[in-house]
């Protein structure tokens, strides 16, 4: 494919394809909130380092955007604290699902990888107690490198995170039980469940990942993250971003990439592009069956992939 063509026929037949796939999968039934989304709704967008945008279905649509936030809170966070964040995270892949608590406790409090629960736990701590408002650095992030400033948390969502989140908060409690949390965890909670809640398009997270392509440049042209830092990120979303089947994403998609229960997915093509899909029918390792199955496509049919 050459710089100059248009991601828009692709996206077409992309979205065609999709249209013919007979299951697509479940919504996620643990946030009462997402769970009556219909599994055939679909968008897909396309930004370019540059900003153009191409889309197809319900690009422009929001939802809730869960554990994508979790690649901009990392972002955040490692550009303030760089690589001390690294002896309260680590970055291999957990092999267990994203709210396991098991690894936890053999592992001495320090959770396996930033994007399972436990570690986004950590790195939100972190920018809070860094910034002493987590979620509304990401929203300020989010709505800056869109160019959407109507992006907002969906408190309704949040909500019901907090009535379903015993699971998060032993996460929280136990890791500050080693000293890991320095927040009080109903702080942190309230931080998180907003954080997970931002609804975004398609193009918005699309527009908002563009920093991972352009090597840790902003879209207004200052520097996030170094171009090694942007790297780090990009490899982590590749060998973790889609909980216990990134392997099976890597295999597929051949991108970095980072889902979420609400069915959104970001991915990346580092120099080139950047993606982001919407299906809320999951499979049982919590990623859009739809939207893995269009960046399945669009790396075939464009061949623009990191291999
Ligand atoms: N807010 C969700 C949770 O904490 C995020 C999960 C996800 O999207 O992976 O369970």
């Amino acid at each position: 494919m050459t710089s100059s063509m248009t991601f828009q026929p692709v996206l077409e037949r992309i979205a065609e394809d999709i249209g013919r796939m007979p299951d697509r999968g479940r919504p996620a039934g643990y946030i009462p909130a997402l769970a009556a989304c219909d599994p055939a709704r679909f968008g897909m967008a396309v930004a370019e380092p540059d900003g153009t945008v191409y889309g197809v279905g319900e690009w422009r649509t929001p939802f809730s955007a869960q554990s994508v936030t979790k690649v901009f809170t990392l972002a955040l966070d490692l550009a303030r604290e760089g690589d001390a964040l690294w002896e309260h995270v680590g970055r291999e892949p957990s092999g267990n699902p994203f709210n396991s608590l098991v690894q936890l406790e053999y592992e001495g409090g320090i959770p396996r990888n930033p994007f399972i629960n436990a570690g986004a736990l950590v790195v939100t701590d972190r920018l809070h107690t860094r910034t002493g408002d987590a979620a509304a650095e990401l929203l300020t992030f989010l709505r800056t490198e869109s160019g959407n400033p109507g992006l907002a948390f969906d408190l309704d969502v949040a909500a019901s995170e907090d009535a379903h989140g015993d699971r998060n908060a032993a996460l929280a409690h136990f890791m500050a039980s080693y000293g890991n949390i320095a927040s009080p965890v109903p702080v942190l909670l309230d931080q998180y469940f907003r954080q997970c809640s931002v609804a975004a398009s398609c193009a918005d997270l699309a527009l908002a990942t563009g920093f991972l392509a352009r090597h840790g440049v902003r879209a207004d042209g200052s520097r996030l993250l170094s171009r090694s830092q942007a790297k780090q990120v990009n490899a982590v979303m590749l060998t973790c971003g889609t909980y216990d089947a990134a392997g099976d994403f890597a295999y597929r998609v051949g991108l970095p990439g980072k889902s979420g229960v609400g069915g959104g997915i970001i991915a990346v093509v580092p120099g080139r592009c950047t993606l982001c899909v919407w299906g809320p029918g999951l499979d049982e390792r919590g990623n859009s069956v739809s939207g893995v199955a269009a960046l399945d496509r669009f790396t075939t049919l464009t061949g623009l992939s990191v291999f």
